[in-house]
Order: C-alpha cells, then structure tokens, then sequence
C-alpha cells in the first residue's frame, strides 16, 4: 500500500517534471528564436518563471528530476534556436544555477509565504529574482558568450541580466499565485459580480493595451496603466499578475512584431526590446507595492471590523457603562447603558465633563487616576467614586481604566468600564456599623466610640469644643441581686434610651461596658454640658422602673464631666472624666462632679 502510495507520488512527479520541461523548452525556444536582436543571448527570458515558482514551493528534496529536466530541455532549445552546441551546456547550467540559487535564497529569506501579502515580500522577491541573481548569472553567461562566439561580454551580461529579470518579475508571481491555491480561493469566494467585474477589467485591459500597442501613431505608452490599476484595487494582486502578464505577452508580441508606440523611438530592435522591458519592470514596480498594500489593508480592515464588532456586541450588551474619556477629561462616549444605571439619555452626557456627575469629595482622586492611566497605557486602574444619577441620588461606582493609544504608542484618552458598587459599599458599612455597636443598646460601643473620636480629630485638633462625660449607675449589683439580671439589662437599656432622648443628634453616646456610658457633647461649654446632663440626672432618676416580676423601684446615676482644651489628648481627657465619676461616686453618687 504505502509501495503503490510511494510510486504513485514518484509518477506524479515524473510527469509535472515533464511539464515543466516541456513548458520551459516552449517558453525558452520561443525567446531565443524570436528576441536574439543583438545575435548574443535572449532579450527576454521567461523559461525560468515557471521553474523558480516550481522550485520555491517544493521541498529540496524534489528538486533533482524537474531541474535535471528543464536542463535537458535548455541543452535542446539553445542547440537549435540559441548560440548553439558549444554554448547549450553552460547555458543550461548558469540557467539552472540562477533558478535554484534565486530558489535557495527566496525559501531561507521568506520560508512560508509567496503570497505577496507585503510590501517586504514584494521587496524580497523583485531583489533576487529580479536583480540579484539575473545580474550574477548574467556574469558567467557574458563570459560565456563571449568566450563561444566572441561577441562582448558587458553587453550579454546586460542583456542576460535585464532578459532575465523582466521574465521573473513578470511571470514568477503569476505562476506563484495560480500554484498556491490563490487563484482557486479567489474564484471560489468571489460572489457573480465580482466575477463579472474581474472578466470585463481583464478584458478592458486586454483591448486598450492591443489598441495602444497596435498603433505607433500616438505614444500611448500609459495608457493599458489605467486599466491595470483599476485591476489593481478592484481584484488585488490577482488583478496584478493576470494585468501584467497580459501586458507583458501582448506589448512582447506587438513591439517584436514591429508595432506599437516603442518602436516610434529611434533605434535599433534590440533597443526597443530593452526599452520594452525598461517599460514593463516599471509597470511591475507600480502593480505590485499597490497590490500587496491594498491586501495588508485588507487584512488589517478586517481584523478591525472582528475587533469592532466584539466591542459592540460587550458595549451593547454588558450591564457596565463604558465610557471614553479624551484627554482633557471629557466624555466623548457613553454606552447606553448608563440609561440603566443612573437615568441619563445616552446623548445627554456626550462631550461633557464629569465634574457634575461625580461627587466632589471623590473628584481629585477620580482625576489623579485619569492622569495616571494617562502616563501608564499598559495598567489598569481600579478607582471608587460617588456619583449623582438623573434624579439628583448619589451611588457608588467602581471604574476600570486604561489608556487608549495611538500607533506611537502615546494615549489617546482612558477607556473606563463603570459598575455600580452601592450594594458593597452598603454591606461594607453595615458590616462596620455592627461591628461598632453595642447589641444591647444600639450605641456606640468601645469600638465605635474610638471610630467617632479619630473622625472628630481627623484634621488635627477638632473643629468645636466639646465635653466628655462618663456616666455608672449608682448601686447596680444591688439592683441584680435584688431584681435579677435580666431586669439590670432592662435597666442598662432604658438609661441608653434616655441618654438618647435627653442628648442632640450629633452628640456621640457609647456603651462603655457593663453600666458605664460615656457621651461626647458637641460645641458646649462646661456650664452649658453641666446643666444638660443635671437635666439628664434628675429625669433618669424620678422615673418609676419596673421589674420583670412587677416590683417597683427606681435607679440613680453619677457622672463625671471633664472639658477638651487645647493640647489635652483623648486619654487624659477620659482619665479626667473617671476621676470626676469617682469623686462623685464617693460624695455620695446620683450627683454629677466637674473635674478639676
Ligand atoms: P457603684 O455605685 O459604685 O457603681 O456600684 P455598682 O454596684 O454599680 O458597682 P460597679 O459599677 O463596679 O458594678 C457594675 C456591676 O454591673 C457589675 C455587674 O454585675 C453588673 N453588670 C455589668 N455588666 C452588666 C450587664 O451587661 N447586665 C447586667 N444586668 N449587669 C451588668
Ligand atoms: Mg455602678
Ligand atoms: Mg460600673
């Protein structure tokens, strides 16, 4: 089985071997009997395009027999249309060694692709099958030349080299193109009137360059250039090859022939040959840059229009609200789901400013991230801000931003996705808000305490003065001996809820522990604080409590006031209002002392 599969494929190559052979005895035959102007060697030469298509896309290993084969069919042509027997075996030889040489070279500098998708591919190819190697074989076959007919040596080498060069820049892509399935993918993928755009540019193509080549009345030399760009951007490089190679076979024919506006110049035929060719190397030149651009574009448009269309889909979909800010800061964009999450007509907020939305103790950071993601375009930043919805309501956000940058590489402007935070942010604080409160009471407790102190120090010394008093029921293992704890927790609540119906809002009260309360009294004076909490002290203690088992008694409470002055820190603060409490515990409780 794999014996037959092995035979198989030697047989297959057997017969494109031949093909070629025969194709490039055709082609080099066709040359040498019609283009020998100056009795040397070949003005043009394409015999070698199909050999070096052939030789690029296969491995070495295949190389042997097709190159042996065009050899012979080189040996045979030159005998009977070339310089004849003596020369027949070094021509092959240099034509063969130009082939596999140019053959090596292109498969090591562009290993995978002859697509001619770039213009460094277009570039790579015109220098060594164009240049580099037409003008190196060109150097043995001058000598050769010279050496068999005596005929000058620069001026073969010359011919050689521009013969040579033409016929692989013309024809090698063509072939190239047709052998790597491209031509196949295009006439596959290409809808009816593609199609039938591409045969009329073909043929437009063909009829103005016969019309411009079959005159020499007027120069028309630019003319089959209109249609062939026109190939050019509609069909791309396909539109190149098939242009220029009609081009190529139809002016060859006509200026061989006599016809056509370069046999107006004065001079030799070998001249116009060569002129020719100085033509058609141009009209290659200008077809396939603009071909193996429009594809690199063409390839980079649609890696854009993947792209873009992911972004609309997420930017559609996402229940995040993107926005692009430019530099300044304004908003250029806004995905409609901002309608959702704060109330905003998607147009509404478009080449705005923030500073309105967001809330303005978390305007600097928001700005200072903005400049950061400016100056990092690779990171991204995470930042909390407040901000007012359409109903003037402030939420909290998160944004997550980066720069978006040009081809330098410089930013352009920030990138944001924003959700809402507001549910985290409420658990977050609820969770703190527990954890500062007593659970009997729903006070403060000592941690809590401490929280709202640090806030009333936060810039230094605080804004207003204040008083701090500490408060101990009076006799309390009495009353939970006598009443039972419970009725003491009882007890422990009704006097939190006094402090709270007694003291203003913004005055902090916190369970110290057990039956002790201390409370913060904003912005009094220690006059003002004493008869506050004299009122305090003598509504606590009239009241008539209850306990759980029906028995009837009442509490009493001492405190101790200590007044904030400046310098005096928290804990000497405290430790004044508890000597105060002892000293009025031990003149006789229910009684409030000052400390000293
Ligand atoms: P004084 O007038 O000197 O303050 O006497 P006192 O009995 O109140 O003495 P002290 O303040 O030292 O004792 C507090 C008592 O309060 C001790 C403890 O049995 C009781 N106690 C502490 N925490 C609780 C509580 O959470 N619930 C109840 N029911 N009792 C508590
Ligand atoms: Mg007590
Ligand atoms: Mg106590």
């Amino acid at each position: 089985m794999e014996q037959a599969d092995g035979r198989d494929r030697g047989n297959r190559n057997w017969l494109s071997a031949l093909a070629l052979a025969t194709l490039y005895f055709a082609l080099a035959a066709l040359t040498l009997r019609y283009t020998r102007f100056n009795g040397g060697v070949a003005l043009i030469w394409i015999a070698t395009a199909p050999l070096l298509a052939y030789l690029v896309t296969r491995p070495t290993r295949l190389w042997l027999i097709p190159a042996l084969a065009c050899g012979v069919a080189g040996v045979i042509a030159t005998i009977m249309f070339g310089l004849g027997p003596k020369a027949a075996l070094p021509f092959a030889l240099i034509n063969l060694g130009e082939a596999i040489g140019g053959a090596l070279i292109l498969r090591r500098l562009l290993p995978r692709s002859y697509r001619f998708e770039s213009l460094r591919e277009i570039g790579i190819f015109l220098g060594v099958a164009g240049i580099l190697m037409p003008a190196l074989a060109g150097f043995f076959a001058g000598l050769t030349a010279n050496a068999v007919t005596g005929l000058p040596m620069l001026r073969n080498w010359f011919d050689y080299f521009t013969g040579h060069g033409l016929g692989a820049i013309a024809f090698t892509p063509l072939v190239l193109l047709a052998s790597s399935g491209e031509v196949r993918n295009w006439t596959a993928s290409a809808n009816a009137r593609e199609r039938i755009e591409a045969t009329f540019l073909v043929l437009v193509m063909g009829l103005v360059t016969l019309g411009s080549f079959s005159q020499d009345v007027l120069p028309l030399l630019f003319l089959p250039i209109l249609p062939m760009m026109i190939a050019v951007f509609r069909i791309g490089r396909l539109g190149a090859a098939l242009t220029i190679t009609l081009l190529t076979v139809i002016a060859l024919i006509c200026t061989i022939d006599g016809y056509g506006p370069i046999n107006l110049i004065a001079g030799s035929s070998g001249m116009h040959a060569q002129f020719l060719q100085f033509y058609l190397a141009c009209a290659v030149l200008i077809a396939w840059p603009a071909a193996a651009e429009l594809k690199h574009r063409k390839i980079v448009h649609g890696q854009l229009q993947a792209a873009s269309a992911v972004a609309r889909l997420v930017v559609d979909r996402t229940g995040d609200v993107i926005i692009y800010f430019a530099v300044d800061g304004t908003m250029q964009y806004i995905s409609p789901a901002i309608e959702i999450i704060a109330g905003y007509g998607p147009d509404e907020l478009t080449g705005k400013m923030p500073h309105s939305l967001i809330h303005p103790a978390d305007m600097d950071e928001a700005i200072r991230v903005h400049r950061l993601a400016l100056q990092r375009p690779d990171d991204i930043f995470i930042v909390e801000y407040r901000a007012r919805s359409a109903d003037g309501s402030y939420s909290w956000y998160e944004g997550h931003s980066r720069a978006a940058v040009d081809g330098m590489g410089q930013a352009t402007g920030v990138v944001s996705i924003i959700h809402g935070v507001s549910a985290r942010k409420d658990a977050e604080s609820a969770l703190v808000r527990e954890a500062q409160t007593d659970p009997l009471t729903g006070v403060f407790n000592r941690r809590g305490f401490d929280a709202a102190l640090a806030e009333r120090f936060a810039d230094g010394a605080p804004a207003t003065p204040f008083t701090v008093v500490m408060f101990d029921l009076d006799h309390f293992k009495a009353i939970n001996d006598t009443y039972g704890h419970e009725t003491g927790d009882l007890v422990i609540k009704a006097f939190a809820e006094h402090l709270q119906g007694t003291l203003r809002r913004n005055d902090v009260i916190a369970r110290f522990g057990g039956e002790e309360f201390v409370a913060i009294l904003d912005g009094t004076s220690a006059q003002a604080a004493h008869e506050v909490c004299e009122r305090l002290r003598v509504g606590f203690a009239q009241f008539e409590r209850q306990s759980i088992d029906g028995r009837g008694f009442r509490v009493t409470v001492s405190g101790g006031i200590a007044v904030y002055r400046e310098g005096i820190d928290m804990a000497l603060l405290l430790a004044e209002a508890d000597a105060a409490l002892y000293r009025a515990k031990s003149e006789g409780r229910n009684r409030l002392a000052l400390a000293a």
